[in-house]
């Protein structure tokens, strides 16, 4: 592609083309002269099939949609539900994505929320209905109706995508795109799971994991002034633990993690970040009274709970996912006031399956990310 001019819809002018005057006017076919302008995507063309990078055109937002041109599209274990088909009802092609940072590019008719150049972002949550009786008691984030980027409608593993008005979140100026987009679904999930957890400044949080998750968890826990306990399997994660604000580290292959816990009262709440149901399970008794273990580190296998252990101290499980388009622009307001960033290794679009590969191979140094 020749660097030509594009015009504001980033449509490529006539000479971008360098249709010569050796062609006379009357046989150029005027799809050759100004043709749709084109965007790179990266598609999975049916479930269980390897990505690919294809060209489309770039379509127009509908009513109560925006076109955001994507810079960059955090790569999430969630996106496996694209690649492997396991949601249902999926349709595909589909473009995964829903950790998204961009420009608003164009708006459609009535996504008047949205001006053209703004930085936004996108997450998981694409949109509730509106009219089901969740959604009219105001709980937009329990619609059972809720779109998914990335899953019901294209996502940010694009130069462009359409996003329902409602899903987009604002973006603050000073965010590195690449750093912002992952904050659209790990920050979001560990910074309003925490918030709402009702542990309230120098009450002990206690980080389970280490990871994509744990490690912005544990940042966040630390801004939002808790006493913060990270917890990890083996010692080497302890230096890393304390530079991201963990006041102390708890190492659950050397010691009981619940029984230290205890010995400093009980934790208030428990981020349980990583993907091991028998690793949660042995954690439940280190909630202190009224103690939540908030669960975001997603298996299918059971978590293993007396009752017992419950009722006494009036102690919860509750699972957590990320939240609405507010709490996402809550989440980045946040991490730019306290300096909460996610570590990040980047890879460019087309990249899109190595970067997928490297992040399924437990590998990527907590959060892989693609740039456009
Ligand atoms: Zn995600
Ligand atoms: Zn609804």
């Amino acid at each position: 592609m020749t660097a030509g001019a594009r015009d504001s819809r980033g449509k490529l002018t006539f000479l971008d083309h360098g249709i010569t005057p050796s062609v006379t006017p009357e046989y150029v076919n005027p799809g050759e002269i100004n043709p749709m302008p084109k965007m790179r995507v990266v598609q999975v063309p049916k479930a269980g099939a390897d990505f690919e990078v294809v060209e489309r055109e770039i379509p127009d937002p509908p009513a109560g949609h925006v076109r955001i041109r994507v810079l960059a599209c955090g790569i999430c274990h969630s996106d496996s539900y694209t690649k492997e088909g396991l949601f249902p009802g999926m349709a595909y092609p589909r473009v995964p994505g829903h950790e998204v940072a961009g420009v608003i590019d164009e708006t459609g008719a009535g996504a008047t929320t949205w001006r053209k150049g703004e930085r936004v972002g996108v997450g998981w949550h694409g949109g509730q209905d509106g009219t089901c009786l969740t959604c009219r008691r105001g709980d937009f984030a329990n619609c059972p109706n809720a779109q998914i980027s990335g899953i019901h409608f294209d996502g940010g593993y694009g130069e462009y995508m359409i996003a329902p008005a409602v899903a987009v979140a604002r973006m603050p100026e000073s965010l590195d795109p690449a750093e912002a987009a992952p904050l659209m679904c790990a920050g979001i999930t560990t910074f309003n799971s925490l918030r709402h957890s009702g542990a309230l400044p120098s009450d002990l949080v206690a980080v389970q994991g280490i990871g994509g998750l744990g490690h912005l968890g544990i940042q966040f826990a630390r801004k939002l002034g808790y006493k913060v306990a990270a917890i990890g399997r083996g010692p080497e994660n302890a230096v890393l633990a304390q530079k991201l604000g963990a006041h102390l580290y708890i190492d659950s292959a050397a010691t009981n993690a619940a029984a230290e816990l205890q010995k400093l009262g009980g934790a208030r709440a428990i981020l349980a970040t990583a993907p091991s149901s028998k690793a949660m399970s042995l954690l439940i008794d280190g909630l202190g009274p009224n103690g939540i273990m908030l669960v975001v580190g997603a298996t299918a296998d059971p978590i293993e709970v007396a009752p017992t252990q419950l009722i006494r101290g009036k102690k919860r499980i509750q699972g957590w996912y990320s939240g609405t388009a507010t709490d996402s622009e809550d989440t980045l307001r946040f991490a730019e006031m306290s300096g909460v960033r996610p570590m990040i290794e980047k890879f460019p679009l087309a990249k899109a399956a190595e970067g997928y590969a490297h992040m399924m191979s437990g590998k990527a140094q907590f959060r892989a990310v693609l740039t456009t």
